[in-house]
């Protein structure tokens, strides 16, 4: 009995989902030459952001890093400058990490087992797959949400996505149908076909859809139906005063923890909370922070994965470099500090303001 999905034969969708992706697959950079350490580095950068988005990044990253032992040697100053703007910045720490790993325990050569590839840091079961299947040419599924959404409607079935159980459940139907010989284009075909034609939020363009025929959603048209997520619990929203200390030209970071959001990234100082000018004053004396004037200058938002932060930035002038801090010009936050995108609305209004 061959592989199947919910009671839905998986091998039939094989051939024409090949045929459909040989025939008209998108030209993207990490294609020409799926190097087991491109296909890693674009899979990662993939994460939470768009394929248009991401091709500069992906250019300019594997310019200057092409390859493992330039990524496991790289300043942290830099590697954090090549993926500012991508967001989630442990990404880049970890693929610091794994790098460090590969020329440690494999000499520099990526492994291809699945198992060795998983014991990496930030390498899940869905990158896995995909570094093993299209740069190793192995029969390991990388599900992630496109496929999982095809699957979902091909097979009609109302499994909860968002449960990591469905993926390895999807996963392990599919794996037995991997073609032998084209394992890396099949993978790519499934995420290609939810990229470009299983498209969420009920747009599905079932007309072009190489799977039409065996696809029970479209026959009984209920695309819109699959897939099925449990709700998210509401992300937690906090109210956050930014201190935009400056001291002639310049103005003050501080490294935040070590570990947690953003950690070890630089900010500008901040505290937990909307304080008025009193509360204010108190938490700069208490600081040892002498203030020459305070204005309250913007707001703005920043919304992670399962929290907002609704910000309040001050300026203030201060007479001298309070001393644990590291004072920096405009220019220097602009083309040598890596700052995360939360901070960067202040950063314009810092730049307005020297003008
Ligand atoms: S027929 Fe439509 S719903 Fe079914 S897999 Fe194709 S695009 Fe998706």
């Amino acid at each position: 009995m061959g592989a199947e999905y919910s009671g839905v034969p998986l091998a039939p969708l094989v051939e024409p989902l090949l045929r459909w992706y040989t025939a008209g697959a998108r030209v993207l950079p990490w294609r020409a030459n799926p190097t087991p350490y491109r296909v890693w580095i674009s899979e990662i950068m993939l994460q939470q952001t768009r394929v248009e988005a991401v091709k500069p990044y992906f250019e300019r990253f594997v310019a200057a890093l092409p390859g493992v032992v330039e990524l496991a040697a790289a300043p942290e100053e830099l590697l954090l400058k090549l993926w500012e703007g991508l967001g989630y910045y442990n990404r880049v720490r970890n693929l610091q990490k794994a790098a460090r790993c590969i020329v440690e325990q494999y000499g520099g050569h990526f492994p291809a087992a699945r198992n060795e590839l998983l014991a990496l840091p930030g390498i899940g079961a869905y990158t896995a797959g995909a570094i093993a299947s299209i740069a190793f040419g192995l029969p390991e599924p990388a599900v992630d949400g496109n496929v999982l959404r095809v699957v979902m409607r091909v097979a009609a079935d109302a499994s909860d996505v968002a449960d990591p159980a469905t993926r390895e459940v999807v996963a392990a139907a599919l794996k037995p149908v991997y073609p032998a010989g084209r394992c890396s284009e099949f993978t790519q075909s499934l995420m290609e076909l939810g990229a470009t034609v299983c498209l969420p939020n009920g747009r599905p363009k079932c007309e072009v859809c190489p799977l039409a025929a065996f696809c029970r959603a479209h026959q009984g048209g209920v695309e819109g139906k699959f897939p099925v997520k449990a709700p998210k619990k509401p992300r937690r929203v906090e109210a956050r005063t930014i201190l935009l200390l400056c001291c002639e030209d310049r103005v003050a970071l501080r490294r935040r923890p070590s570990s947690g959001l953003l950690a070890g990234l630089w900010e500008f100082p901040g505290v937990e909370g909307e304080l008025d000018e009193t509360a204010l004053d108190a938490l700069l004396h208490t600081a040892g922070i002498s203030a020459l004037s305070a204005a309250r200058v913007g707001t703005a938002r920043h919304i992670f994965t399962h929290l907002e932060w609704k910000m309040t930035a001050w300026r203030i002038e201060c007479p001298l470099p309070a001393d644990g801090y590291r004072w920096v010009t405009v220019e220097e936050l602009e083309s040598g500090i890596s700052l995360p995108s939360a901070f960067k609305a202040f950063r314009s209004l810092l730049r307005r303001r020297e003008r």
